[in-house]
């Protein structure tokens, strides 16, 4: 009696501990947000385990005959895959899990399998979980296309081009190809960006990122870097994916507007920059570079046009980045110094005055010319602390000369457009000439054809309040711009100074003559005077002199020196 008490207080405990046991299974199953198949494959039978709903409502399987009904719940493509893990017992497939996505669209499930074989490796069970990856699988396509794409426009992205351009250079090199980059860039674009918006701006870069994305292929890439740069890969140029082709279809598709949806049409021009491998260079990204730098080359010629790579656009774009380095230390350090050039009247050879002339001499010793380092500092803005520099050191070292020199001199002063266009110039100038107690008569502001393109009214009024007080202007470089004698007469000018060009070419050329000759006697009819530049010779001399140039210019009677040696000319005249 007490032998079957035992008994079935034992049982009855087993009893308690195999139900708490399932609902501590059952909880945990349910809590995992997966879903189970059980197989048993004694008697065939299938079981659906916790939320099998969520995964697929409306679908029974209580047997291992009724498992194709999962194939209608899963998108078509993935039904291999499934198929495989489904029956990995007899598949033999070595892969456990698979990734399929239901009919819903939206529904990513990673399907893990796990099967127990008997001693004589017969299947004896098996358990298919269904897990819920949707979140991370988004997430993570989200960031493959943010890694591979430009959100923007929807072509690659910078990172992604020059993968793909590093795959076309190496299969180029297996086939002795060519591979060719077009650098992209929109004129102007900040003018749309400041004056109509960045939606406006966004919306003109995703338009023409739309029609650049039509000449995709599979041996075209085409990118969009930021802003307004794209960049297009072309693996074997030739026929209809040559950079001529491609050209032509931008610059006839730009000729007409884009319409944007606020209701404006926009019209806009681009500059390409074009390199090819293994021509330019032998790396993908400096491939890139040599685009981007001929690009720019692009822009200088005028914009709306293309340049193609050639070695001395790499060497000037070297040589202008090591400038441009070295300039902003010299401003720093303040690295310049002055040279004068004399200036003579042609009739008796008096000195009329000087012409003030940067001098640069770098860290490493060596000069850079003037001509070369002043477009780069109106370029980045140095021009502006240089060029203030210029004026307050010459006129101070000029009024030292004047001291001693009394009779009228002139003091020439080079002036760039970028500090015409200041608003303090005509002011910050009076307050120098007043400083160093200098005649406004003596001082004379060189202006180029160039100052006047942009901002010819304002530069214009600037002009005439200088005049105004006395200061002298000149015309500097004429014959090397638009020289158009006939919109001299609304300038404010006192003198005219003749180009070099001119001057070297007039006794071999008999029409540079006629021209000479004609300029100097409309020039006096309007009542400016005469300085011709870069006389190098009597020969030279005697002509300007017999067609009464007023003024020359030149080494023949004087090269640019420090001020040191004009003190000594002057001292010599007094
Ligand atoms: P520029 O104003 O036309 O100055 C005349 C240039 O011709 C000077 O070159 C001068 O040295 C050179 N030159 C004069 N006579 C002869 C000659 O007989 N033969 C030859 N071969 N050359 C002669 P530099 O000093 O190299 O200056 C070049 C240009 O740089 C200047 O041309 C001017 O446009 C600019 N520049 C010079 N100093 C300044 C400055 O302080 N500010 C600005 N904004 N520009 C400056
Ligand atoms: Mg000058
Ligand atoms: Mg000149």
């Amino acid at each position: 009696m007490d032998e079957l008490r035992y008994q079935v207080d034992l049982l009855n405990a087993m009893n308690q501990k195999l139900t708490n046991d399932e609902r501590m299974l059952r909880m945990i199953c349910e809590t995992s947000s997966s879903a189970f198949l059980y197989v048993n494959f004694k008697n065939d039978e299938v079981r659906m385990i916790a939320n099998w709903d969520f995964f697929f409502p409306n679908v029974e399987i209580k047997s291992i005959k009724d498992m194709p009904k999962l194939f209608s719940q899963i998108e078509e493509e993935y039904a291999v895959p499934l198929r495989d893990l489904l029956y990995l017992e007899r598949t033999g497939i070595s892969t456990d899990t698979a990734i399929v996505k239901l009919i819903d669209g939206k529904t990513w499930v990673e399907c893990e399998v796990s099967v127990v074989y008997d001693n004589t490796q017969k299947p004896t069970d098996k358990i298919i979980r269904f897990k819920n990856i949707s979140k991370i699988k988004n997430q993570n396509d989200e960031l493959t296309y943010m890694a591979y794409y430009d959100m923007l426009t929807g072509l690659f992205n910078r990172n992604y081009f020059v993968r793909l351009l590093a795959d076309f250079i190496r299969k180029a090199d297996e086939e002795n190809r060519i591979v060719a980059v077009m650098f992209v860039d929109i004129d102007d674009f900040r003018k749309i960006n400041d004056g109509l918006g960045l939606v406006v701006g966004d919306e003109v870069v995703q338009q023409f990122g739309q029609f650049l994305s039509d000449f995709k292929s599979e041996n075209i890439i085409v990118s969009h870097f930021n802003a307004d740069i794209y960049c297009i890969a072309i693996f074997d140029p030739c026929g209809n994916r040559s950079v001529e082709y491609i050209y032509k279809k931008i610059y006839e598709r730009i000729r007409s507007p884009f319409f944007l949806s606020n209701g404006m049409e926009i019209m806009i021009s681009v500059c390409v920059g074009v390199a090819e491998y293994p021509e330019a260079t032998k790396s993908t990204l400096e491939l890139i570079n040599c685009a981007e730098i001929v690009m720019f080359k692009a822009k200088g010629a005028g914009k709306d046009t293309i340049e193609y790579f050639d070695a001395p656009i790499l060497n000037d774009f070297i040589q202008n980045v090591t400038i441009e380095n070295k300039l902003k230390e010299a401003v720093f350090n303040q690295n310049f110094t002055l040279n004068f050039q004399p200036q003579y009247y042609t009739h008796n050879k008096k000195l009329r005055g000087v012409e003030a002339l940067i001098r640069w001499r770098d860290a490493d010793g060596m000069m850079i010319s003037p001509s070369l380092f002043i477009p780069i500092a109106e370029k980045n803005g140095t021009i502006v602390p240089i060029g203030s520099w210029v004026i307050e050191e010459s006129i101070k070292t000029f009024a030292e000369w004047k001291k001693d020199y009394s009779d009228d001199m002139i003091l020439s002063l080079n002036i760039s457009a970028i500090q015409y266009k200041r608003q303090e110039f005509v002011t910050s100038i009076l307050s120098i000439i007043e400083k160093y107690k200098v005649k406004p008569e003596e001082i004379e502001l060189e202006i180029t054809e160039s100052v006047l393109i942009d901002n010819f009214r304002e530069v214009v009024e600037k002009l005439h309040i200088l005049r105004e007080h006395g200061i002298r202007i000149a015309l500097d470089d004429f014959g090397t711009g638009y020289s158009s004698l006939s919109y001299l007469k609304g300038l404010p000018i006192n003198t005219l100074k003749i180009d070099k060009a001119f001057i070297d070419t007039m006794l071999q050329d008999d029409n540079a003559k006629i021209i000479i000759e004609s300029i100097i006697y409309m020039v006096k009819k309007l009542g400016f005077e005469t300085i011709a530049e870069g006389v190098e010779n009597m020969q030279q001399f005697e002509y300007l002199k017999s067609i009464e140039c007023d003024c020359i210019q030149g080494f023949l009677m004087g090269k640019p020196m420090p001020d040191k040696e004009i003190m000594k000319l002057l001292d010599e005249l007094i």
